[in-house]
């Protein structure tokens, strides 16, 4: 039979509650049982590929192209899993189901309604997951705070839940906030007392409490929250904010988590947990390592969650490669007013990552030449391996007329064109070049010595592509076009053959870094940045860029 954790938020957002699902994931998992972990997103948008970046961060591509919430990327770095469509499903998504089918006359005339037709149809895509996933233990988080008009009716399917499956194959869990007031140094349990009060009005009394805070729990708190809430003691778990954040599966591992959740589920431990490679990257993350500067050029720096797996994926490399990245997070928009400049010349690589639309679209141009003249070690992630062959090609060609049609309808060198799949494209939801592909990868080069193989399988999200048109003379001046689909017809990956290391993917590798496995484009880009930045190199200290005035 399979087995249902409810993860729930309580007092306010953001209290890392899909780190708790991803990292309680880990334990299990570390315990013998295959897991799978699905995010409930309350709101109406049928996914988040058509949201901003600063409403919604990071849009996380799947294996089988489905455009899903951050969190996914947390849960399959954490359970190192490749989760499915059905693993992320939102508020638009069960509504758009159910008023099709009404559309079609499948309810014989009924009138609709949130309960059952609503939580009935969330039922089903929670009891899918075992079965689409192949997952013994499915861990549901349900996005928002209790408490929230949105969420209710998730909330009661998830009450339901409990009588439909039995009551030994559910777990509720709810994770708080424990407020620190500093002038009596004291954590405080009121707001996850009213929360709990909040969450059982609802009908679902919770089986284990996280409380996360910024200082330390004692054992008084645990023994009060735990009166206060009915809970046993041993149910309160006390989540400190991490310094690492793969320092999480240890934290609860140490409370008990695991065995807590197992015997409440009525089952057994099949394997001792192994952690020493876990505890070996935490451990490497805390060692001092030699630093190196990495620029992020991107236009939505003000929320770094915008690049959550690209972030993440720098710090899996840095890990391997032995050193500690800061990463500078340089505005492309103002790179275009002559500003940042000063910044970017203190970085010893540069990092253009995925975007959409013309804003900042120059500044990361300007930032692309910046590193081809002066050999930075460049990675450009789909947009920033269009921008990397558009500078080229200004630069080759010699004009600025070259661009994009993304930003240049009528640009009299489209270098960067519309996928012919994606004309007539009328609609934005889901309607990409999106999930894995294969790209074969061209012997003696760059991309070759990152992969060490010949065959590769990437993520994608893009709706342009590099224009064949072009390959000859780009091959001719000095661009190597290393990664393409196996037919040969799509450029996968480019790179320049005259600079250590300038290359730019149309996929995002961002997606499969994982902590103990870094991926390899980061990984071989970050042991460059590295090589050349403790290498006393006497290149890599020409850094001046004459022609920008620094308008500080
Ligand atoms: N806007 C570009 C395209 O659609 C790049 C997309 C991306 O960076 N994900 O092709």
């Amino acid at each position: 039979m399979e087995k249902y954790i409810f993860l729930t938020g309580g007092v306010l957002s953001s209290v890392g509650k899909g780190v708790t699902a991803a990292a309680l994931g880990k334990v299990l998992k570390e315990r013998g049982f295959s897991v799978s972990i699905q995010k409930l997103d309350p709101y109406i948008n049928v996914d988040p590929g058509t949201m901003s970046p600063y409403q919604h961060g990071e849009v996380f591509v799947l294996d089988d192209g489905a455009e899903t919430d951050l969190d996914l990327g947390h849960y399959e770095r954490f359970i190192d899993a490749s989760l499915s469509s059905v693993c992320n499903v939102t508020t638009g998504q069960i509504y758009s189901e159910v008023i099709a089918r009404e559309r079609r006359g499948d309810f014989l005339g009924g009138t609709i309604q949130v309960i059952p037709h609503i939580t009935n149809e969330i039922k089903r895509r929670i009891t899918i997951v075992p079965e689409a996933t192949r997952a013994e233990i499915v861990i549901v988080e349900v996005g928002g705070t209790v408490g929230d008009i949105e969420s209710l009716p998730f909330l009661e399917a998830l009450r339901q839940m409990r009588s439909d499956v039995g009551r030994e194959n559910t777990l509720y869990i709810h994770a708080t906030w424990l407020p620190y007031i500093g002038a009596t140094a004291e954590l405080k349990t009121k707001p996850t007392q009213h929360s709990v009060r909040e969450l059982r009005s609802i009908g679902i009394q919770p089986d284990i409490i996280v409380a996360r805070a910024d200082h330390p729990m004692g054992a008084e708190l645990r023994e009060k929250i735990a009166l206060f809430c009915d809970v046993e003691a041993r149910a309160v778990i006390p989540l400190t904010t991490a310094e690492v954040l793969y320092e999480v599966p240890l934290l609860l591992e140490n409370e008990g988590v695991g065995e807590y959740v197992l015997e409440r589920l009525g089952l057994e431990s099949r394997q001792k947990p192994d952690w020493d490679e876990w505890q070996g990257v935490v451990a490497q993350e805390r060692t001092e390592r030699p630093h190196v500067r990495i620029a992020l050029v991107g236009k939505y720096v003000e929320l770094q969650d915008a690049y959550m797996s690209v972030r993440e994926a720098v710090t899996h490399a840095a890990l391997s490669a032995g050193v500690e990245v800061e990463i500078l997070w340089i505005h492309s928009a103002e790179l275009e007013k002559g500003r940042g400049w000063r910044e970017l010349e203190t970085a010893d690589g540069i990092i253009v990552p995925g975007g959409f639309g013309s804003r900042g679209i120059e500044g990361k141009i300007q930032a692309a030449r910046y590193a081809r003249e002066n050999k930075i070690p460049y990675l450009g992630l789909c947009l920033g391996m269009q921008v990397m062959v558009i500078e080229f090609g200004r630069h080759v060609l010699g004009t600025e007329d070259v661009n994009s049609t993304e930003f240049d309808r009528n640009t009299p060198h489209p270098v960067i064109d519309l996928l012919p799949e994606q004309r007539g494209i009328g609609e934005m939801g889901g309607t990409m070049r999106l999930g894995l592909y294969p790209c074969k990868i061209h012997e003696g080069t760059t991309a070759a010595k990152a992969y060490e193989k010949p065959l590769v399988q990437e993520r994608h999200r893009h709706r342009f592509e590099f224009n064949n048109t072009y390959r000859e003379i780009f091959n001719q001046h000095g661009i190597e076009f290393s990664g393409q689909s196996p037919n040969g017809r799509l450029v996968e990956i480019a790179e320049h053959r005259d600079h250590p290391f300038m290359l730019g993917s149309q996929f995002h590798p961002e997606f499969l870094s994982r902590p103990n496995r870094p991926h390899p484009l980061f990984r071989l880009f970050v042991e460059t940045v590295r090589d050349r930045a403790h290498a006393g190199d006497p290149q890599s200290e020409v850094r001046v860029r004459d022609s920008v005035e620094p308008a500080e």
